[in-house]
């Protein structure tokens, strides 16, 4: 059998006293952090959103986290992030609120993205054709990697916890190489290459909803430690409620040996599972090819990931009045599908990069990169006004201006739906 891996979670709303709590859980701070170390804080700061969104990782949460491993004496503390592609980690750090704190407190900052002081690192046994990984040498070469995720729901991913966060660690042109493949394996991957010996999790406000994009924060009051990756997002996910047979990154996590899965593995300190619960809405889950009757789905074959996509792209078309002029396209994702000859090839969607082949047959449908795609293409491509083949490596030209045109009665028709929906559940708000 397995050795159990150690989650400490402990529900409150104050972080600080929560954070400590969770660290005497896993052996008190002096015990997991070497006096006179380096200590690398990473936490979630890919995008320049405000505290308030809980798209990035609370700052009072990393303050908590300072405060707690200075307590262990040690030599350096700096706090790294590549943000985003297209998105300044500076700007990020700032608008995140995790520069200032980072200033008070008297620690550095990095900007991963900026570093030319990088190591090329080999990746044992990869699985996506990523089998080196340049990383910053200042990340390399520190004595402890502390992970600082936001629990989230995520447009491509379907939960972002730990095991995401580690993406955050390389450099746009990989980051960009991740995102033509299959992500999953190439997050693994680098995580093979580059492994948090503890883990941090933010769930203080937890980000549901169409979260990154569109996130509708709710107060879960969590905060959970772990050092082993897998099994803390295993149990962030059985505290919300969220299926992981949704989440296809658990498989190859799985698969490849980061850590515990199976809660019999798992042991939970501090809080139990049950009386901390608090479910998240995450309206993107659930049966695909009914769900838009008046769109010809076919989703045969589609990972977690582009289900979830499609399901937010579908709604986003709700929201900017272009679902009902569009009716009648066929929008196909997965790589097991049939698509009838008679199907005129502008009347086709294609959505991600196990969709090409059906250009065989199609050579004029729309067809959309990526794996996962690009979060936001699929609503863009079904209006066909914007559009070109291969999108989804147009984030910058066509992807991100339009999201920042229509973000306004997205978030309206987003928020609208989560009022609903805790009207309908009250027992969940
Ligand atoms: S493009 Fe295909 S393989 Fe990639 S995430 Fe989507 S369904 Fe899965």
């Amino acid at each position: 059998m397995a050795k159990k891996s150690l989650v400490a979670l402990v529900k409150g709303t104050d972080i600080q006293e929560n954070v400590t709590k969770v660290f005497d859980l896993m052996g008190g701070v002096e015990n997991v952090i070497r006096k006179g170390s380096t200590v690398v804080l990473k936490p979630n700061a890919g995008h320049a959103e405000p505290p308030e969104t809980s798209v990035c990782t609370n700052p009072e949460v990393v303050r908590a986290v300072i405060r707690e491993v200075k307590k262990a004496n040690p030599k350096r503390i700096i706090v790294a992030e590549a943000a985003a592609i297209g998105c300044d980690t500076e700007e990020c750090f700032r608008v995140s609120g995790i520069a200032a704190v980072a200033e008070e407190e008297g620690v550095e900052l990095k900007d991963i993205k900026r570093d030319k002081d990088l190591v090329n690192v080999a990746v044992r046994g990869y699985r996506s054709n990523i089998d080196h990984v340049l990383l910053p040498k200042f990340l390399m070469e520190a004595d402890h990697l502390i992970n600082l995720p936001i629990l989230k729901a995520h447009a491509s991913m379907v939960f972002s916890g730990a095991l995401k966060n580690i993406k955050g660690v390389v450099q746009d042109k990989v980051h960009m190489q991740m995102h033509q493949q299959n992500l999953t394996m190439a997050m693994m991957d680098v995580w093979s290459a580059c492994r948090a010996d503890i883990n941090i999790m933010d769930a203080m406000r937890a980000a549901s909803g169409y979260s990154p994009h569109m996130p509708v924060p709710i107060e879960t009051n969590m905060i959970l430690g772990s050092k082993d990756p897998v099994a803390i997002d295993r149990v962030a996910c059985e505290v919300t409620g969220i299926d992981t047979s949704c989440v296809d990154y658990f498989k190859v996590a799985k698969e490849t040996g980061l850590g515990n899965y199976d809660l019999e593995d798992i042991e939970v300190v501090g809080n139990t599972i049950e009386e901390s619960y608090k479910k998240m809405w995450i309206p993107y889950i659930g049966d695909m090819s009914t769900r838009w009757p008046e769109y010809d789905v076919k989703c045969e074959g589609a990972c977690s990931s582009c289900q979830a996509l499609l399901a937010i792209n579908m709604e986003e078309l709700k929201a900017v009045n272009e679902y009902d002029k569009n009716a009648g396209m066929t929008v196909v994702i997965g790589g097991k599908n049939e698509i009838p000859k008679d199907i005129p090839d502008e009347k086709i969607v294609l959505h991600g990069n196990c969709t090409k082949k059906y250009l065989k047959d199609h050579p004029n449908a729309y067809w959309i990169l990526g794996c996962p795609p690009n979060e936001p293409a699929l609503y863009l491509t079904v209006q066909r006004k914007e559009v070109i083949n291969g999108m989804g490596d147009q984030e910058e030209e066509i992807i991100r201006p339009c999201m920042a045109r229509d973000a306004a009665v997205w978030r309206d028709f987003v928020f609208k739906a989560a009022d609903k929906y805790y009207e309908e559940h009250p027992d969940e708000r």
